[in-house]
């Protein structure tokens, strides 16, 4: 008897089109509310205090239909709603007021935004209600009433159920390309979404520099046709740490560049591009601060990091870990040498410490900090034109470099091939 043939990818394809054209015939027809959502803006974000209660307001273009989850250490009140543009400055999320500490607010998936209410205190719920106003704007009226731990610590446990639910997200997945031969290079622009990432105090964003300097370098790295170019977002949205490394990982890539502009406060004297590699033991309290703080994005965004469990025996990941570490060090060299005429060095530019995001033990991995947010100049050149077009144009000739040999590149022997 002859196998069953398997259905061609084609007519999968085909069904799974039709599919999506019938639904929304079969599908009952949606409300005018969630038909209004799929462009909600949100304006404005205010606490109002009056008495013992905190209220929370937020101005929409459309009413939209919240959840509401208690979560903790630290105690804090998330806010879930579909797709919302958020035209408030994230810096704005800083201000506090009663029971609220500070918040937060973005796209936590590409078809769902968060908001995250850090409390001052342990504090309930007690009302959640949209209304309309003369003018159109719909308010978003969060009212928060101060509990005692225990009564908070029953909220946050009864909540735990929904809340995991809410917090998977879809994996972001890289495109096929198994006919591809090229190296393949995911760029990973930092933060995202409900994560701004640093903000400096003129109110620009972390997420947003890192975000245009990727696609800027994405479009120098494709130019010359020899690379496959993949990025982890490439828009304002929240990706997960480990899903940054599970993504580079699912694309067999041949190296993984991930792009920040952090901010030390505590050291405004560090300033000047610096490239991370991994490893255990940080090279300095710096960095140490820094990998924590990296670190601690998904928590802020109200998920917990988790770490990627691989099935291969532990002694053959630790080879090829010790392999990648390798090439790590040698692309981070590479990196740092050409970046050396165009952008301003950190004194020492290649530090190492423990960031989640470059724990991916088969994939070349560095972080690159263009500059700090911290530091006036450093800002001055991220934000600038000039800077962002020589400093794209560096790093695609170090890749170049780092590339030559497997790429068969004779004139520069230099570089070892991964
Ligand atoms: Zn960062």
């Amino acid at each position: 008897m002859r196998a069953p043939r398997p259905v061609p990818t084609v007519v999968l394809r085909a069904l799974a089109l039709l599919a999506t054209l019938l639904v929304p015939l079969l599908a009952p027809v949606p409300s005018r509310a969630a038909d209004a959502a799929a462009d909600v803006v949100a304006i404005a974000a205010a606490i109002e205090e009056t008495g013992a209660e905190t209220r929370l307001v937020l101005t929409l273009s459309a009413p939209v239909e919240p959840r509401v989850f208690a979560i903790d250490r630290p105690e804090r009140i998330v806010l879930d709603l579909p797709k919302v543009n958020f035209q408030i400055p994230a810096e704005e999320g800083a201000r506090s007021g009663g029971l609220v500490a500070s918040m937060r607010w973005g796209l936590f998936a590409a078809d769902r935004a968060r908001v995250v209410i850090a409390l001052a205190g342990p504090a309930t719920v007690t009302d959640v209600a949209v209304t309309a106003r003369d003018d159109g704007a719909h308010l978003l009226t969060l009212s928060l009433a101060a509990v005692g731990a225990e009564v908070f610590a029953a909220r946050v446990a009864a909540d735990a159920g929904a809340f995991r639910t809410a917090s998977l997200r879809p994996a972001i997945a890289p495109d096929p390309a198994p006919a591809d031969t090229r190296p393949t290079i995911v760029i990973d622009p930092g933060h995202g979404g409900i994560d701004p990432g640093a903000i400096a105090a003129g109110g620009v964003e972390e997420a947003d520099i890192v975000l245009a300097f990727a696609l800027r370098l994405r479009e120098r790295l494709s130019e010359s046709g020899r690379f496959r170019v993949l990025m982890t977002r490439e828009t304002d949205v929240f990706v997960p740490l480990t899903e940054r490394v599970g993504f580079a990982r699912r694309a067999q890539a041949d190296l993984f560049v991930s792009i920040h502009a952090d901010s030390i406060s505590s050291a405004p004297q560090v300033s000047g591009l610096t490239v991370y590699t991994n490893s255990d033991e940080a090279s300095d309290r710096e960095s140490a601060t820094l990998a924590e703080r990296e670190n601690s994005a998904d928590a802020l965004a109200g998920i917990e990091t988790r770490e990627a469990r691989d099935e291969v025996a532990d002694i053959l990941r630790d080879l090829a870990a010790r392999e990648t570490r390798g090439y790590s060090h040698v692309f981070a060299t590479t990196l740092v040498e050409g970046m050396g005429g165009v952008a301003r060095l950190n004194k020492n530019p290649h530090r190492q410490a423990g960031f989640v995001v470059l724990r991916a033990h088969d994939v070349p991995s560095v972080l690159v900090e263009l500059g700090y947010l911290s530091s006036r100049r450093d800002i001055a050149l991220l934000t600038s034109e000039a800077w962002k077009d020589g400093a794209t144009a560096a790093m695609t000739a170090s890749i170049d470099r780092f590339f030559a040999p497997r790429l068969g590149d004779r004139a520069d022997a230099a570089a070892v091939s991964p």
